[in-house]
């Protein structure tokens, strides 16, 4: 029998209606068809294969590149009322007899594995004496080489192709560079499929931006601003060793701080996933291999301190946050340096040119969102091929349009005085000479002779090492990252030098210490004087710990909120809550009444 999609929707998950493509891409696979699915994170993407696996008659395999994810998705399945299962390296031999019988009387509806469990001979086998409603391959995009997840045993998948023509395959990915979307169309064999684009605008996510001037400040800053001690945050970091230094001071500020990156061995792994996805107000420092198992709903900010190589990848990581749709905060930390190294790394690695030629391009697109003076989210979104009608009102520029000024002479003196020492020195001892400051460097190479020393007294360090960087970024300084980070100016300065070329600056602000009452208000997502809300958290921790799951598989905190919001006096109004399904309403309704009555 073919269930009704609305209504799966609604008494399994508890939602009133799809998002927009969701209905789209259901009735689509239902009717037997393929196709590819870009969305961002958090866009919806899981209900277009769980809803037709639970309407169609047969098992829907989902193949998943992460065990911690696979062990996530099964839990909340389960919570559901579900019969979901996950197949890979390390369940055990009951756990897999378990598999195999539910699949033998045809009561699994939901198959999660790994892609190198999946094209064993045994499993495709297995597989093809059953009736198998639709394949759905997650993270689609670790098919590709040209990201930075590829997973060389997605490659094999093409056997699904060609074993289970008649079979629907839906990838589905977040990555929607056209370079991968090609290669996936093309490794998976989806060429004559469709490709179903959601709109990319993720609007609770307030995007910022700011040089990094003070680092652990800002960060310190940052945190105090947007958490308020539940849900969780994470910082990237562009090498293992801060990822490790940071959650040590973070730790010593008193935060549930740890890290993960790709040096650490399998156990320790799982075992810092395991707490991210189960503490409240834990701070995950990471390297950008910290991702695809991240289904936590209720991370509230994720912040980098280093520039990300990439819109695609930023938007990724930073999409991460407020899965929930409650508000949450992005914050990128960046200097001249950092562009700098991106670009010589570029320019050294191995690729051919074609592929320095786009890497070259996305990185100078992140480079322009992080040096934005227009609203921030316009210029991100374009990048995915969306265009905003208005600016968005949720990103920083708007919120607070950095003044404009005419860096012209600034420029001028800072490239002169680069000139005047040699183009020896880094930026450091070059705002020395500017500010007329007499340090020994300054008095050993003879520098406070030179007709720039102090011609920018007037002119603050900060606002000077923004000169210097937006003259990075605009190209008309490099710096000698494979050396001592000397300044050098490009051919592009020479016009600015000769007085043929305005360069307009943006004033920085960055923003450390503690905050205005407004803007922790802004961030908090869900108020916390209610008492009501706080009980139901309280109650969600004991049940989660009792059934050793995360406490977002139970309800979401959205769905607490809700249920606080409108204080339900039975079974049939909390039925109304949206993310209260038929069997989360069997299992936790009485308990959950029991809890509103005490408050
Ligand atoms: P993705 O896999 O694209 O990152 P998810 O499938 O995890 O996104 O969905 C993100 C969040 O949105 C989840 O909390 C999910 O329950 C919720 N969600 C998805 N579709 C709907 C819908 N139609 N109505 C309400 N909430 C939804
Ligand atoms: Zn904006």
């Amino acid at each position: 029998m073919i269930a009704e999609p609305g209504q799966i929707l609604r008494q399994v998950f508890g939602y009133a209606a799809f998002r927009p493509q969701q209905a789209e891409i259901v009735a689509h696979v239902m009717a037997g068809g393929s196709g590819l699915v870009l969305m961002p994170t958090g866009g919806g993407k899981s209900l277009c294969f769980q809803v037709p696996a639970l309407c169609m008659p047969g098992l829907a395999v989902v193949v998943s590149p992460l065990i911690a994810l696979m062990e996530d998705q099964v839990a909340a399945l389960r919570q559901q009322g579900v019969a979901a299962a996950a197949l890979h390296s390390d369940i055990d031999d009951e756990a897999r007899r378990d598999i195999r019988r539910q699949m033998g009387d045809g009561s699994l509806k939901l198959l999660y594995v790994s892609p190198e469990r999946l094209t064993m001979d045994g499993t495709l086998d297995s597989l093809a004496r059953r009736d198998i409603a639709l394949f759905a391959i997650d993270e689609a995009h670790c098919v590709s080489q040209w990201g930075h997840h590829f997973r060389p045993e997605y490659r094999a998948l093409t056997v699904l192709a060609e074993r289970f023509a008649h079979v629907p395959r839906l990838a589905l990915t977040a990555t929607a560079d056209a370079r991968t979307v090609e290669d996936i169309r093309s490794q998976l064999s989806l060429e004559a499929a469709p490709v179903f684009r959601g709109g990319f605008d993720r609007p609770n996510i307030f995007v910022r931006a700011a040089p990094r001037e003070q680092e652990r400040a800002q960060l310190r800053g940052f945190i105090n601003r947007v958490s308020d001690g539940r849900g969780a945050g994470i910082v990237y970091c562009g090498s293992r060793a801060k990822t490790e230094s940071t959650a040590e001071w973070l730790r010593k500020d008193g935060l549930d701080a740890l890290h993960f990156h790709a040096g650490m061995d399998g156990a320790d792994k799982r075992a810092h996933h395991r707490r991210f996805a189960r503490g409240d107000a834990v701070v995950m420092c990471a390297t950008i291999a910290f991702g695809m198992g991240i289904d936590r709903p209720d991370v509230r900010w994720v912040a980098h301190t280093d520039l990300p190589r990439s819109p695609e990848s930023w938007y990724q990581e930073i999409g991460r946050a407020g899965r929930d749709g409650l508000p949450a905060e992005a914050l990128l930390l960046y200097g001249a340096g950092d562009i700098a190294i991106a670009r010589h790394r570029i320019q050294e690695s191995p690729a051919s040119d074609e592929q320095k030629r786009i890497e070259r391009s996305r990185l100078e697109a992140m480079v322009a969102i992080a040096e934005a003076a227009t609203c921030r989210r316009r210029i991100l979104l374009r990048c995915f091929g969306d265009d905003l009608e208005q600016d968005c009102g949720r990103c920083d520029v708007c919120a607070n349009p950095p003044k404009l000024w005419d860096g012209t002479v600034a420029a001028q003196k800072l490239l002169s005085a680069v000139l005047r020492t040699g183009q020896r020195f880094g930026v450091g001892h070059v705002i020395d000479v500017l500010r007329g400051r007499l340090t020994d460097k300054v008095a050993q190479h003879g520098h406070d002779q030179l007709p720039t020393f102090g011609v920018g007294k007037d002119v603050s360090d900060v606002t000077w090492r923004g000169v210097a960087r937006q003259l990075v970024a605009q190209g008309a300084l490099d710096v000698a990252v494979e050396n001592h980070g000397e300044l050098l100016p490009t051919e592009a300065a020479r016009p600015i030098l000769k007085g043929q070329a305005a360069v307009m600056m943006r004033a920085d602000m960055i923003e450390t210490g503690s905050p205005a009452a407004r803007d922790r208000e802004r961030a908090s997502p869900v108020t916390s004087d209610n008492p009501a809300f706080d009980a139901l958290r309280e109650w969600r921790k004991s049940e989660a710990k009792a059934q050793g799951v995360p406490a977002y598989v139970i309800f979401h905190d959205r769905t607490l909120a809700e249920i606080a919001d409108r204080m339900p006096s039975s079974l049939d109004q909390l039925a109304e809550v949206p993310g209260v399904g038929a069997t989360k309403l069997e299992r936790y309704g009485d308990a959950v009444l029991e809890v509103m009555r005490g408050v």
